[in-house]
């Protein structure tokens, strides 16, 4: 298990959805001699290959100041305006320049040869440009297809960072306590050789993505463990905002799926949500009945499935419709057809789903978080943005326009000195006695983790939830830090360790916050709810 390998360069980026990949080809192209590693076997992994709706720019009777109301207003008065009005005025260009221009992504066109601008919820306008349905996949292959022509840039897959080199922290030099505490690179789990590397670094960017994967119901793909937060957590940066965490109202429920997201636009053409037993129920919740707001009809699946002891409930099209279902939503025809679901003539199951985390790495504008020569872009990062709910097809925008300017700021800052001796930095030491890892425990710690996180943490929050949630969820890490500790370690016990980390740093968060706001419900039964323990 011991390596002495070490790799070295200017900057080191972990990620390579829309916010790596945008901040490596920047940085490459100021210069800089760039690593950007992937934990998964090949680059597109990601969040940012599921994206389906789009990415915003300007529409036609848009301007920078409708887009900031809008965002202001989802993020429910806790937005940061600076990081917003950045957003609103840098982001279209940015889309021009780097994603039309460098990387040319095909977003589809009206008959007019114009661009065609999607409208979705709680835009005021229509300013989203997509690539049909598959933006995401649209975005990662002209990025990575860019990064790869870049002789400036080294491309490390199956390449998991376990955590991030600090000093004094990982020094042996006794003086370097004196010193301001700074990253100088990751020590990086070579998934192949079955190794810990190092990688030494001017500069780190994490850019490793959202968290999705900690709560037992979620939209977003295996690689979104949390491993981000929990990194910057270790290192001591400031984390702000994550007890927000957005919910997708519905995805399909089959042990098939993997969090297949049902569109929204199915309610908008007619679809009704029912019980298992066909009752529609959205009427009891909401005047607006099955057009309610996301978050309205999140909670209301979600108190349905808990009164009656439900897995999941039905979204009907079939009953319901007049449009030609096929036509419309040709993707979610096929995948549930796949899946033995035939849409035309029986409802769909489906099931709440984690999605997003509006907080995380606190940033400033430039994305330098609290720790120096640590920068953090995209989901993994809190810019204030999203404050606590995030606009719809904002994030991928956020991801691109952060990359950027992150790039550009370790340009403007590059010395090139390094504030230590490389003998003073310790190779990486594994156990004496390394213990094989059996799988039936990872899998069953996994099932504890994202079950306390879906019923305690989750939807509806209450404080004897959290208590509960909190408790167990420590019990987990202390049991799960001593076995990996001892453990010979593989890309599942090391998504583990990050996935309980990351779990607890929310319920925390959430504990913390007795006010209802945004994705952030808490229902506070008497006073002593009320009470924060110092
Ligand atoms: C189904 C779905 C639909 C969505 N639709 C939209 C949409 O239409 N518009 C929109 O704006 N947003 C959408 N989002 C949200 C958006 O896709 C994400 O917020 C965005 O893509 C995040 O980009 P990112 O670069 O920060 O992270 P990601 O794209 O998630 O990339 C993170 C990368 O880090 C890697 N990584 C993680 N941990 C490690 C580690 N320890 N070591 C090395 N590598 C690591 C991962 O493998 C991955 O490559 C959607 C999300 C989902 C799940």
């Amino acid at each position: 298990m011991k390596s002495n390998k070490k790799h070295y360069c200017d900057v080191l980026v972990i990620g390579s959805g829309i916010a790596g990949l945008t901040t490596a080809i920047t940085a490459s192209e100021h210069g800089f001699d760039v690593i950007l590693i992937n934990k998964e076997a090949s680059l597109e992994k990601s969040n940012t290959q599921y994206a389906q709706g789009g990415i915003v720019s300007q529409g036609h009777d848009d301007s920078p100041q409708l887009l900031i109301e809008d965002i202001m207003e989802a993020g429910d008065g806790i937005s940061n305006l600076e990081a917003v009005t950045i957003l609103a005025s840098e982001g279209p260009s940015l889309v021009e320049d780097v994603l039309i221009k460098k990387s040319g992504i095909p977003f589809s066109r009206a008959e007019t040869g114009d661009f065609e601008y999607a409208r979705e919820a709680s835009h005021s306008r229509r300013r989203i440009l997509h690539c049909m349905d598959t933006t995401g996949k649209a975005i990662e292959k002209g990025l990575i297809d860019k990064a790869q022509k870049s002789k400036q840039i080294r491309l490390f897959t199956n390449s998991t960072a376990v955590d991030l080199l600090t000093i004094p922290h990982h020094s042996t030099n006794p003086l370097s306590l004196y010193r301001e505490p700074q990253c100088i690179g990751a020590y990086v789990f070579n998934n192949g050789e079955e190794k810990v590397e190092m990688i030494f670094s001017s500069y780190t960017v994490l850019a490793t993505g959202g968290l999705g994967r900690i709560y037992l119901h979620t939209t977003n793909p295996p690689c979104a463990t949390g491993d981000g937060f929990a990194m910057a957590y270790r290192a001591g940066a400031r984390l702000i905002n994550m007890e927000y965490i957005q919910f997708h109202p519905t995805s399909l429920f089959h042990k098939d799926a993997d969090g297949f997201l049902i569109s929204e636009a199915m309610r908008g053409e007619g679809a009704r949500l029912t019980t298992k037993d066909n009752v529609p129920f959205m009427d009891g919740y909401s005047p607006q009945g099955d057009l309610a707001p996301r978050d309205e009809v999140t909670r209301a699946i979600y108190e349905e499935m808990i009164k009656r002891g439900d897995a999941y409930v039905y979204l009907d099209i079939a009953s319901y419709t007049t449009i030609d279902i096929k036509k419309r939503f040709p993707t979610i025809y096929e995948k549930c057809l796949s899946l033995g679901i035939d849409i035309l003539e029986e409802p769909i199951p489906v099931v709440p789903s984690a999605h997003y985390s509006c907080g995380g790495v606190q940033v400033d504008t430039w994305g330098r978080t609290s720790l120096k020569n640590l920068y953090a872009v995209g989901e993994v990062s809190a810019t204030g943005i999203h404050g606590a709910n995030r606009l719809a097809s904002t994030s991928l925008l956020e991801g691109l326009v952060w990359g950027v300017r992150a790039s550009k700021d370790i340009a403007a800052h590059f010395d090139g000195e390094k504030p230590y001796k490389e003998s003073e930095i310790p190779s990486w030491q594994p156990p004496e006695k390394e213990e094989e890892v059996d799988p039936a425990l990872v899998q069953q710690d996994w099932l504890s983790i994202t079950s306390t996180m879906w019923n305690y943490v989750g939807i509806i929050r209450t404080v004897k939830r959290l208590e509960r949630g909190t408790a167990d969820l420590r019990y987990l890490k202390n049991r799960i830090d001593d076995f990996y500790r001892k453990a010979h370690l593989t890309p599942m016990v090391l998504n583990l360790r990050s996935g309980i980390q990351t779990a607890l740093i929310v319920a925390d968060a959430a504990f913390s916050n007795r006010s209802s706001r945004g994705t952030h419900y808490i229902q506070i039964s008497n006073r002593s709810d009320q009470r924060i323990e110092p």
